[in-house]
Formats: C-alpha cells, sequence, structure tokens
C-alpha cells in the first residue's frame, strides 16, 4: 500500500495544493496527515476543507488544539495567528457569514478540527504529532540524537520494538533510529530511507506549509508498506510552489505577522 504522509500545512493553501496535485501525479492508495492543518497562515477554512476531503484522518497538532482551545507556549506571532484564526473558523462569527450554508460550513469545519486524534496506531505504526510521551507538544529535535541522546533514548522507549512511529511538529524531514541518529531526508540517495527488518524508527515527513530546515520548498513522503502494514520504505519530496502568493496574503491581514511570510521565503 503506498500512503501518503503530510505534516504542518499551518494554512497554506498554495503549498498545500502543489503537495495534493504531485501526490495525484504519483498515484497512492490514501493520504495521513499528522496534524497542524492551521495556524500561522493565511488559508485556514480552505485547507480544513481539503484535509477533510482528501485524507483518510488526520491528527491534532498543538496548533489545531490552540485554535480550538487555548495557545500554550506559543509565542506572540502565533497566538495572535491563532486568535485570528479561530474567528475565522468558530461558527455563529460573523466573519463567517450569517447566512445558513456559511453556518453549516463553519459548523462542519469546526467539527472536523473538534474530532481530530492525538494518537492513531495501525499494524506497527504509531502517530502522533509530537511524541510519543507527549503527542501534541514534544518536539523530537534532529539535534537532540547528539545533543540529548537521553532524551530521544526515553522516547524510543515508549515505542514499541520494531514498529515506526510517525511525527511532524518540527517541520524538519528525516528519519531517527534508535542510536540515536538522525538521518535528513536531504541527505537520502533518492529521499528514500528502506526499513531494515526489526528496525525502529521514527520518521518525519517534514512541512507541507512551513518547512523550516532552510529549504523553503513544500516536503511531503510517501510510505511505502506490504501485508499487515509490514513497512517497506519511506521516500521524501520537495516541491516548489508559489511562496509569494502566501506571502502576500499574509501581509494583508494585520493579525498575522509580516515574519511569518518572512520565515516562509527563508525556510525556517
Ligand atoms: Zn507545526
Amino acid at each position: 500500500m503506498r500512503t501518503a504522509l503530510i505534516s504542518d500545512i499551518h494554512a497554506n493553501l498554495a503549498a498545500l495544493e502543489v503537495v495534493l496535485a504531485d501526490i495525484d501525479r504519483r498515484g497512492v492508495d490514501r493520504i495521513l496527515c499528522l496534524g497542524d492543518i492551521v495556524g500561522y497562515g493565511p488559508d485556514p477554512k480552505e485547507c480544513v476543507d481539503l484535509v477533510a476531503k482528501r485524507c483518510e484522518w488526520s491528527l491534532m497538532g498543538n496548533h489545531d488544539f490552540g485554535v480550538l482551545y487555548e495557545p500554550t507556549n506559543f509565542n506572540a506571532a502565533a497566538e495572535s495567528a491563532a486568535y485570528w484564526t479561530r474567528r475565522q473558523l468558530e461558527p455563529s462569527r460573523k466573519e463567517n457569514g450569517t447566512g445558513a450554508e456559511e453556518v453549516a460550513d463553519a459548523t462542519r469545519r469546526w467539527d472536523f478540527l473538534g474530532q481530530l486524534r492525538v494518537r492513531v496506531v495501525f499494524g506497527p505504526f504509531l502517530c502522533v504529532h509530537g511524541s510519543p510521551r507527549r503527542p501534541i507538544n514534544e518536539y523530537i529535535f534532529p539535534e537532540d540524537a547528539q545533543n540529548s541522546a537521553r532524551k530521544v533514548q526515553d522516547i524510543f522507549k515508549r515505542i514499541k520494538p520494531a514498529s515506526v512511529c510517525l511525527v511532524g511538529h518540527t517541520h524538519v524531514p528525516g528519519v531517527f533510529t534508535d542510536d540515536p541518529d538522525f538521518l535528513p531526508a536531504a541527505e537520502m540517495a533518492e529521499g528514500i530511507h528502506r526499513f531494515a527488518a526489526g528496525e525502529t524508527v521514527i520518521v518525519n515527513p517534514g512541512s507541507v506549509g512551513q518547512p523550516r530546515d532552510l529549504d523553503p520548498r513544500a516536503s511531503y513522503a510517501i510510505l511505502e508498506t506490504g501485508e499487515n502494514h509490514d513497512p517497506q520504505s519511506v521516500q521524501f519530496f520537495r516541491l516548489d510552489y508559489d511562496i509569494q502568493r502566501t506571502v502576500d496574503k499574509i501581509k494583508a491581514i494585520s493579525e498575522l505577522s509580516d515574519w511569518l511570510g518572512e520565515r516562509l521565503l527563508q525556510g525556517r
């Protein structure tokens, strides 16, 4: 089975459209989203609608949670964006229109966000936005493999041996091995990691809408599995998209800091 993994869309429609078109071209059996559909970006409604329509399911990310409930540990730009996003999505807000159809659309989106799960298991796969011990909020940074080996080892203890944990949250694509080590997607031949038999790894497909590895192109991955979800390989993809289209929309919305557009151009 071929499964496309997308994550951290952050309400960036220009990036999401290009990624979905590429996924359609390559052909997959299903698309899974690892969370953070919204937050930071200018297109929350369109992105929630596309994920609801195209993905088999999505996890709840810290930004989805922040919009629904309360933004915690967010910087000023992220917090302001979360409150603006909530106003775009919350039913019965005048921003959403007051017609019956508009209220129904807003209710459907709000309900979709509200039912997102924090943890999904299938076969030997464990899926969380952040980490197995703090599914919504903990970052597993690439540099942790060197600088906080103990932390990464503790996280690996929460993953069953010979299984694969799928995460998002850091916006950096690659694979963690239990040595621990981090293999950046950009350094893999053809962007492919083939799972060794019995290997326990953590896979991050990177971010569709706000990459942070200094490569501003949209990131996603395609996972190949055999019978009983037996892990075979994961291939990472990077795609150019019209970043300026999103930057211009961010500039036009006063509640979204211009810095949120600048970081898209820089990929950080
Ligand atoms: Zn994110």
